[in-house]
C-alpha cells in the first residue's frame, strides 16, 4: 500500500515515519516540510494542564503519548542517528503569588489522581532547583519524570528517518486532493500529480483550504497566533523545563543544553497573520522577568510567531473522512509536540489494519455536522 500525506510538520513526519516501520510506502508532500508550527513550538511536554481537568478523551491521549514518548525517541534516534533534544529530566511549575499557589494546589490532585508521580515544594526547594527563580516565587510542583523534546531536532530526526525507511519527499505545495470515487492522490502546484492508496491531510491550519474536497469533508481548522522567544546565554539559565503562574496568566519557559532559553507563548486570534508585535515581545519579556529578573541581561535570539491548528472543537481530528481513502490528522492545536506520538501510531494503525485504536475513538471526524 501506498501512503500520500499532505504536510510534512511533526504529525505528518511522525505519520509518515511509523508508516514505514510498518511496511506501508510513503510519499510526503511539503513545500517546506517542519517550517511552521512545528518549526516555532516550546516543545514542552507536561503530564497536564488546568485545560484537561474536564476533557477525558483528550487527557487519555495525552497519557497514551507520554507513555510512548521515551521508546519513540529511542526508535527514532536509533532508525535517523539525529538527536531529538528528548529529556525526562524534571518539569517545575511554579506559583508567583497566592492565587497561583491553590491553582497548583489543583493540579497536584488532579495529576497525582491520574497516576503521575508529583511533588510539592515550598519557596525555598523551587529556588534550591532553580536558582535563577525570583524570590518572590511562593512555592510549586515538580513532576521529575517529564520535561520537553526540542521540535526543531525532533522534525530533523524525523526527516532523516523517513528517508533512511525508504520515504520519498516532495517539496511541493498540493493543490487538490484527486477524489475519483475515493481519494486517489493529489495535484501539485506544478500541475503533476503524485498517486496513492490512501491520502492523509496533514497540512496543519491549512488543511481545509486545499483544492478538490467536497463541502463539509473536512472540518474548518483556524489559526491560532503564538508568539514565541528564543533567548541565549553561554551555559543554561535554567535546568528544567518550567512554568510560572501569577495573577491567573502563565508563562513557560524551556531551556536547551546549548544554552537557549525558550519562552512561551502568546494566544491570538488574528486569522493567517504572523507578524512578530512589540506588543506580544514586551508581554513576553514582562513575564519573563516576573520569573527569572536577570533573564533580562541574556541575549534575545529570535522573536517568532507560529499558527496552531484548531478544530471547531478545539480537539484533534483524527481518522476516515465521508471520502473513502482520505484521512485526516490535525486539530492539536497547543500540544501537537506533545501527541505527535499517539497520533503517528493511531493513524499507521488505521492504515495497516482499518483499526481504530480505543484512545482515538473519540476524535473522529463524524463529530462535525457535514
Ligand atoms: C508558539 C507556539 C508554541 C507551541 N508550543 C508547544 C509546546 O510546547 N508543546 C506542544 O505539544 N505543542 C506546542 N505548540 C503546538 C504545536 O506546535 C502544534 O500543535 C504542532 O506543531 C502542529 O503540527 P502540524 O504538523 O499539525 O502543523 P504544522 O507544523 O503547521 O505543519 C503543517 C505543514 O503543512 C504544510 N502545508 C501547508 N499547506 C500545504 C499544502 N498546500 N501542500 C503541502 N503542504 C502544506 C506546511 O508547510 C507545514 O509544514 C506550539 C505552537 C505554537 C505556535
Amino acid at each position: 500500500m501506498h501512503v500520500v500525506i499532505v504536510g510534512g510538520g511533526v504529525i505528518g513526519l511522525g505519520i509518515a515515519w511509523r508508516s514505514l516501520e510498518r511496511g506501508l510506502g510513503v510519499t510526503v508532500v511539503d513545500p517546506e516540510p517542519a517550517s511552521k508550527a512545528s518549526h516555532v513550538s516550546a516543545g514542552m511536554l507536561p503530564p497536564a494542564n488546568e485545560l484537561l481537568y474536564s476533557q477525558e478523551d483528550l487527557l487519555r491521549l495525552c497519557l497514551a503519548s507520554r507513555e510512548r514518548y521515551p521508546s519513540f525517541v529511542e526508535e527514532l534516534e536509533a532508525v535517523s542517528g539525529v538527536p531529538t533534544g528528548y529529556r525526562r529530566d524534571g518539569l517545575l511549575d511554579v506559583a508567583l503569588d497566592d492565587e497561583s499557589l491553590d491553582v497548583l494546589g489543583g493540579l497536584h490532585r488532579f495529576v497525582e489522581s491520574v497516576g503521575v508521580t508529583v511533588e510539592s515544594l515550598d519557596a525555598r526547594q523551587c529556588r534550591e532547583l532553580e536558582p535563577t527563580l525570583a524570590p518572590t516565587v511562593r512555592g510549586g510542583l515538580l513532576s521529575p519524570d517529564d520535561g520537553a523534546v526540542n521540535p526543531r531536532e525532533l522534525t530533523a530526526s524525523l526527516l532523516a528517518a523517513v528517508s533512511a525507511r525508504g520515504g520519498t519527499l516532495i517539496r511541493r505545495r498540493v493543490t487538490d486532493v484527486l477524489i475519483d470515487g475515493r481519494a486517489v492522490g493529489v495535484r501539485l502546484d506544478d500541475g503533476t500529480t503524485v498517486h496513492g492508496d490512501r491520502t492523509v491531510l496533514s497540512a496543519g491550519c491549512w488543511t481545509h483550504l486545499l483544492g478538490g474536497l467536497p463541502s463539509g469533508a473536512v472540518p474548518e481548522i483556524a489559526p491560532a497566533k503564538g508568539q514565541i522567544l528564543r533567548l541565549r546565554s553561554p551555559e543554561p539559565y535554567l535546568r528544567r523545563a518550567t512554568r510560572a503562574v501569577a495573577g491567573g496568566s502563565g508563562v513557560y519557559l524551556v531551556p536547551r543544553a546549548d544554552g537557549e532559553l525558550v519562552v512561551g507563548a502568546t494566544y491570538e486570534e488574528r486569522g493567517y497573520d504572523t507578524t512578530v508585535t512589540a506588543g506580544g515581545v514586551a508581554e513576553l519579556l514582562d513575564k519573563v522577568r516576573a520569573v527569572l529578573p536577570g533573564a533580562a541581561g541574556l541575549e534575545l535570539a529570535e522573536a517568532a510567531a507560529g499558527l496552531r491548528p484548531g478544530s471547531p472543537d478545539g480537539l484533534p481530528v483524527l481518522g476516515e473522512t465521508c471520502v473513502p481513502d482520505l484521512l485526516l490528522a490535525t486539530g492539536h492545536s497547543r500540544i501537537g509536540v506533545q501527541l505527535a506520538p499517539v497520533t503517528a501510531d493511531v493513524i499507521a494503525e488505521m492504515l495497516v489494519s482499518g483499526e481504530v485504536l480505543d484512545v482515538a475513538k473519540a476524535f473522529s471526524v463524524d463529530r462535525f455536522p457535514r
